[in-house]
């Protein structure tokens, strides 16, 4: 079946990377992304992303799973035990695939080896850029395009050219978004020099083909959805709609992570109930006036995306414990 005849139901899907427990955060996307897809009468599909083989730890996975449950958050597609016909639904088991697709972004011209290290990069990367995010400076990159290096043995990563344009999208929550791709992001790495499959390439792939028709995640995706974009134009796949959500961030204003121990669900099953920590969710998500107890399928009726406020982030006490 070719990829762009599969996506005849709404299908949101929650992508969560297991190299650790889920915290708040996690818990507040998966909820969106769920309700989302059941208010539309759509499935819901669990991808497992790890892809980073140091990282990634089947326990983790499985507890992610649990969480999952115990919240009454249940997926149609995917997970572990490979629900579906559209798997492997776990990255690291999909290398054949994006290879394939690795070929035919090759076969547009606009790939190119780069032998540059991170030292070099982070040397030669455009000036000006104080957020930490590193801008290929060019080294690499072809004279002319089409780019018809041939790929020598010598290890080094492969490199997609950005054209010197605006990409222009509609997000569900932030509304129109005009990026800059050269400028904001450069030409990014498609496959690492050790072989490992870059994200951006393995999860457009991979929505495309599971049929995934809503992408929700946090709003630090927010400039992947444009280079997404590029690839899906690329590769001739059919685009998801995405909506961003703020991040969830502790009291100093940091963004949560796997390491905040206090707003993980293992802390919070200790002291919780399942419905509790859904309803405080909602409520943060502004789907409630106040974070009265309820399990997630009571909350798909009052589900609407313009309650979801385009903040960036919601600072919470992270000794509400
Ligand atoms: N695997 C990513 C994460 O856990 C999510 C990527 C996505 O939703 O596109 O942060």
């Amino acid at each position: 079946m070719e990829e762009n005849q599969l996506k005849t139901v709404k299908k949101g899907r929650f992508a969560p990377s297991p190299t650790g427990r889920m915290h708040l955060g996690n818990v507040y996307t998966a909820l969106i992304s769920w309700l989302s897809a059941k208010k539309g009468g759509g499935k819901w599909l669990l991808r497992i992303e790890d892809l980073d083989p140091q990282r990634s730890k089947t326990e983790h996975a499985l507890m992610i799973e649990d969480d999952l449950h115990w919240l009454g958050l249940d997926w149609d597609e995917g997970g572990t035990e490979e629900r579906g016909d559209r798997g492997p639904y776990s990255q690291s088991h999909r290398s054949g695939i994006y290879a394939s697709y690795l070929d035919r972004l090759r076969a547009t011209g606009l790939t190119y080896p780069c032998f540059c290290t991170r030292a070099d990069i982070l040397s030669t990367q455009a000036p000006h850029q104080s957020d930490g995010r590193v801008i290929y400076g060019g080294r690499c990159r072809p004279a002319s395009l089409p780019c018809l290096i041939p790929e020598p043995g010598r290890t080094h990563s492969t490199r997609l050219f950005i054209p010197d344009e605006e990409t222009v999208f509609t997000d569900m929550v932030y509304g129109e978004q005009r990026i800059h791709l050269a400028r904001e992001c450069g030409d990014f790495v498609v496959q690492r020099s050790d072989g490992a499959w870059a994200y951006q390439l393995a999860v457009v792939v991979d929505d495309a083909l599971m049929g995934v028709t809503e992408v929700v995640r946090g709003n630090d995706l927010l400039l992947s959805a444009a280079q997404q974009l590029y690839l899906y134009r690329l590769l001739d796949l059919e685009a998801p709609t995405f909506a961003h959500l703020p991040l969830i961030c502790n009291s100093e204003g940091r963004r949560l992570s796997k390491r905040d121990a206090s707003l993980s669900m293992a802390e919070l099953r200790k002291h919780y109930s399942a419905e509790y920590i859904t309803g405080y969710t909602a409520f943060l998500a502004g789907l409630l006036p106040a974070a009265m107890p309820c399990r997630p399928d009571e909350l798909i009726e009052l589900f609407d995306w313009n309650k979801i406020q385009p903040r960036d982030s919601i600072c919470i006490n992270d000794k509400f414990i």
